[in-house]
């Protein structure tokens, strides 16, 4: 059989190889993809070969491998075993059955997005949820964008901008992450920042003097930003935002993750929007997928005029949203008219609130499932994760795998698993976290760690 390209190769163990056309004809699939595919399926044997493998191999099943990881989607559903709520590399929030209905409905055909049903005028996409944040904050007025960075930028330069000044406390000079740094929103939003205060401590009066410095212009607005994803301990002072709402200049307060819940007590003190604007704050901003539990989203809530100005800005239509978003952030606010529905249908919040007897049935099945040679119940320290609640330490059952397997291989290949399985390396250990399992992965997690541990040698 022929060797195509392989000149300057030592041909005797290749000399095997089929041509590609060869190969790719015994694949069922269209012709450029069943070449890429029988290609790929070549290189990897000729490879496997010049490092000295020998023992037959099934080419044509080899390449149906290839060809099927091929077709598989980039993007694609994992399951996430690690106990941290709002992955920020696993897409933050499931979404509640409600609003994936929704979306696929909004999916489906057409929708009113930017029409008035009853005028048949252009209507605004903003209105389908506008309601339902007034109803549920007793805000004045609100708008939603593309995420709670974009909500912060257009805040910024909707109530700044052009050269004004916005107050920000040193101490919330902060990264939320991913490049997300208050200075540099600041300066991209056209305005210019004024610090006072310092890391740990800044009073009243700091923003005072700031306001009323005859050297300088007015600021425009003062920013107060919710330090999410760490905390100040010790020596520390802030200012709350009613006394900063009681001073002459307009407040954007970024509350970061948009607690609407109620009655959790996994939330702590996290700032509700509800008390920012009821505070006065001209403009509330925060994160959809978060500890909202909804989709990617910025929400801003405010007076109606800073949140006509938000809307009229250039920036909002660069920062809209999309309508399958909006579709899963209306139907996830839908659920908080009724605090025990949204507590028990929104999956972050449940998996916040998870009993006792629920986190221990699950990890109970997994490990029976996975077996005592294998695995055994431990217990773990689970995670608000997303930038939200950094001290919150969520105590329940884990599952653990056994010592004999090394920690690294075994989460390789849970990776690399059909759906790949996510776990956390703890103390040399690999954990697997119930709470943040549906009840119904419970079983494919056991399939998945069974065939991995059958293939990963002890070690
Ligand atoms: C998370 C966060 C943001 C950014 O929100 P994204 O939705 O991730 O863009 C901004 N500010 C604060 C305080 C945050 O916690």
């Amino acid at each position: 059989m022929g060797l195509r390209g392989d000149a300057g190769l030592s041909a005797e163990p290749l000399t095997g190889l089929p041509p590609v056309n060869e190969l790719a004809a015994a694949l069922d699939a269209p012709h450029a993809e069943a070449v890429a595919a029988a290609r790929r399926a070549i290189d990897q044997r000729r490879r496997a070969l010049l490092a000295g493998e020998t023992g037959p191999v099934d080419l044509v099943a080899a390449a149906r491998v290839v060809l099927a990881q091929m077709r598989r989607p980039s993007l694609r559903r994992v399951i996430n075993a690690t106990g941290v709520i709002l992955h920020t590399n696993l897409g933050r929030a499931p979404l509640p059955a409600a609003a994936r209905a929704a979306v696929a409905h909004a999916a489906e055909g057409y929708s009113n997005l930017e029409l008035d049903l009853e005028t048949g005028a252009r209507g605004s996409r903003h209105a389908h949820v506008e309601g339902l944040l007034r109803e549920l904050t007793g805000a004045e007025s609100a708008m939603v964008v593309n995420n709670g960075a974009a909500a912060v930028l257009l805040a910024a330069a909707a109530l700044a901008g052009a050269g004004r000044s916005i107050v920000v406390s040193r101490g919330q000079l902060v990264e939320i992450g991913g490049g997300f740094r208050i200075p540099d929103v600041i300066a991209q939003s056209g305005s210019r920042l004024v610090e006072v205060g310092t890391t740990n401590r800044t009073q009243l009066g700091d923003y005072e003097r700031a306001i009323e410095d005859q050297e300088r212009a007015r600021p425009a607005a003062i920013l107060r930003v919710h330090q999410s994803n760490f905390r100040t301990v010790g020596f520390v002072a802030d200012v709350s935002v009613e006394q900063l709402c009681g001073l002459s200049v307009p407040v954007i307060d970024d509350v970061g993750s948009g607690v609407v819940a109620q009655g959790l007590v996994a939330l702590g003190n996290e700032p509700s929007l509800h008390r920012s604007v009821a505070a006065g704050a001209a403009l509330v901003c925060c994160s959809g997928d978060k500890l909202l539990g909804g989709p990617q989203a910025g929400l801003l809530l405010g007076s109606a005029a800073a949140v006509t100005a938000a809307r009229s800005h250039p920036l909002a239509r660069a920062l809209r949203i999309d309508k399958l978003s909006l579709a899963a952030l209306e139907a996830t606010l839908a659920l908080y008219r009724d605090p025990a529905r949204a507590r028990r249908e929104i999956p972050v919040l449940a998996m916040l609130d998870a009993g006792d007897r629920n986190l221990t049935r699950k990890a109970q099945a997994l490990q029976s499932a996975i077996g005592d040679a294998g695995s055994e119940i431990v217990q773990a320290t689970a995670k608000a994760g997303g930038g939200a609640l950094p001290l919150l330490e969520l105590h329940g059952p884990a599952v653990a795998i056994s010592e004999r397997f090394d920690p690294v291989a075994v989460a390789t290949a849970l990776r690399a698993s059909d759906p790949p399985v996510i776990g956390r390396i703890h103390h040399g250990r690999l954990l697997l976290d119930p709470r943040t399992l549906a009840d119904h992965e419970v079983d494919l997690v056991a399939r998945v760690v069974t065939d991995a541990l059958h293939s990963a040698a002890p070690g």
